[in-house]
Order: structure tokens, then C-alpha cells, then sequence
């Protein structure tokens, strides 16, 4: 049984070495990088979904670095505890950085992501020697899988579509999430607007109540030691860096080149979920 969906008619696709097919006749190629493109035109909204290829690559470089890796390291002690299964998918994977930890618990893992260019940049991040993922091209609200197919579904800052995410997990499935907590990067925030605006509610987990109970709650605290050069990737892929006065960034940035270091703190929120049985 294949895990993927045709994102047209829904029918079956078949994954094949050079195309991937429906019965219906609907082809898709695979990129010379290994991807698949599953994203129809009429999902597209935009030429270039997605993050913007300077956020990306700020985020890339960032991760990279390290920054987030206790929340990696939280999340990989969550699958430990789970244990291994046949198929997980991370919703909106961005470069991939969380999609490598779900390699070693699972038979099959898919990464998801609307901007191609963060797809083409987890490919060459990927280590080449270990269990291959697929990386698609695809929309997070019409996701290109079967029914009840995923085990363990990602959603690590990225959406959550709730029809989605209850018709493609299985229902002892576990859905996986990462929000930023009420306290995260509260200097940063300080610093750029000079006092901590209170976040805007995110509706998208109380939504999830309703059709999913959590089964596990944790807050990931740690700090980020940030030079110069980090600090400027933060503010280019946090919203808080977008909205902050010009003055106030270039200030925070002379500030710390004069310093050589700053020191923010993260917080993450990291909840798992799985479907509530049906009466
Ligand atoms: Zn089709």
C-alpha cells in the first residue's frame, strides 16, 4: 500500500523511480535533487510559497549552529519514550532539521514542506549514508496521503489543519508540537519593542482539543548565546524581527557587535496528542 495520495483526484499514487502516478493518469516527476512535487497550480497562491529564501537560509544557518538543538534533544527523548513505528511525517519540515530526528524510530519518514526551496535545501543537509527520507513539495492543507496512514505526524511551528491531520493519522496515531511558550526569547522581545507584547493567542492548539486529547506536556527552556552574526539570523526569521522599528533592530545590533555576545532565553512548548476515541 503506497502512503501517498494524488493530490488532484485522491486516488492512490504510486511511487516510482522517475514518475509517480494515479490511475487517473495524473504524472508527477521527481526532481533531479529527489524531491517530488506535489503541488497542483491551483494550490499555489503564490510564485514562491513559503518562506522567503533570505528567512530560509537565516534559519538554516541558525539551526545549524546549534541554537535549537535541546529542543531536538527534547523531542528525540519523546520519540524514545513512543517508541519506533512504520510511517511519521513532519508537517511543514522547512530545512529539516527536526525530520532527522524522527529517522531512527520509523520505518518510513516523509518531510513536508510548501516552499521548495527549503525542500531543496534539506536535501543537501540530508546525511546521504542513513535510511533515505522523502522530501515532497506540497500543501499542508491538502496533504498527498492516504487515509489513515501516518503513525506520527510533526507539526513543529508550522500549521496544524485539523480535518487534515484527523483523516491522514492513524487513530492510535501521536500528533507531535512545538509552539513557542509565553516566555520565549522575552529579552529579545524587550529589547526590540521595548516592552513584551503579549503574543497573540494561538488558537490552533485549542482547536486541536476538540477532536485530540493531549497525552503529553513539557516546556523546553534553554538559552541562546548569540553573536553577532546569529543574532541578525534571528531577526530575519522571527516575525518579532519584521515587526520591530528599524532604529530598535539596528540598536540591539550595535549593541551586541559592541559586546561580542548576547544572551536570550528560548522557550518552547512541546505537547503530544492523539485522537479521542469516537463514541
Ligand atoms: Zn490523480
Amino acid at each position: 500500500m503506497s502512503l501517498f495520495a494524488c493530490p488532484v483526484c485522491q486516488t492512490m499514487l504510486t511511487p516510482a523511480p522517475r514518475v509517480w502516478a494515479c490511475e487517473n493518469g495524473h504524472n508527477f516527476d521527481i526532481a533531479r535533487q529527489g524531491y517530488v512535487n506535489l503541488l497542483p497550480v491551483q494550490f499555489k497562491h503564490s510564485k514562491q510559497p513559503g518562506d522567503t529564501p533570505e528567512s530560509l537560509q537565516a534559519r538554516a544557518a541558525f539551526l545549524q549552529a546549534g541554537h535549537f538543538q535541546p529542543l531536538r534533544d527534547a523531542l528525540q527523548q519523546c520519540l524514545e519514550q513512543l517508541g519506533p513505528v512504520a510511517a511519521s511525517l513532519d508537517l511543514g519540515c522547512g530545512e529539516g532539521y527536526y525530520t532527522e530526528a524522527l529517522r531512527d524510530h520509523s520505518d518510513q519518514v516523509i518531510g513536508l514542506d510548501i516552499a521548495k526551496a527549503a525542500i531543496v535545501q534539506a536535501i543537501r543537509q540530508s546525511p546521504k549514508t542513513m535510511q533515505p527520507i522523502q522530501w515532497l513539495v506540497a500543501s499542508g492543507a491538502h496533504l498527498p496521503i492516504a487515509n489513515k496512514s501516518i503513525d506520527r505526524l510533526l507539526s513543529f511551528f508550522a500549521p496544524l489543519p485539523l480535518a487534515e491531520l484527523q483523516r491522514v493519522l492513524k487513530g492510535e496515531g501521536h500528533l507531535i508540537v512545538a509552539r513557542p511558550a509565553a516566555n520565549h526569547l522575552t529579552s529579545f522581545r524587550k529589547a526590540l519593542f521595548g516592552e513584551i507584547i503579549k503574543q497573540d493567542q494561538d488558537t490552533s492548539l485549542t482547536a486541536l482539543g476538540e477532536a485530540f486529547q493531549r497525552v503529553f506536556l513539557d516546556t523546553i527552556d534553554f538559552e541562546l548565546r548569540l553573536s553577532p552574526e546569529s543574532l541578525k539570523q534571528l531577526l530575519i526569521m522571527t516575525p518579532y524581527g519584521w515587526k520591530a522599528q528599524p532604529e530598535r533592530r539596528q540598536a540591539l545590533i550595535r549593541q551586541v557587535e559592541t559586546d561580542g555576545e548576547w544572551t536570550t532565553s528560548a522557550s518552547v512548548q512541546l505537547s503530544v496528542w492523539q485522537g479521542k476515541p469516537t463514541l
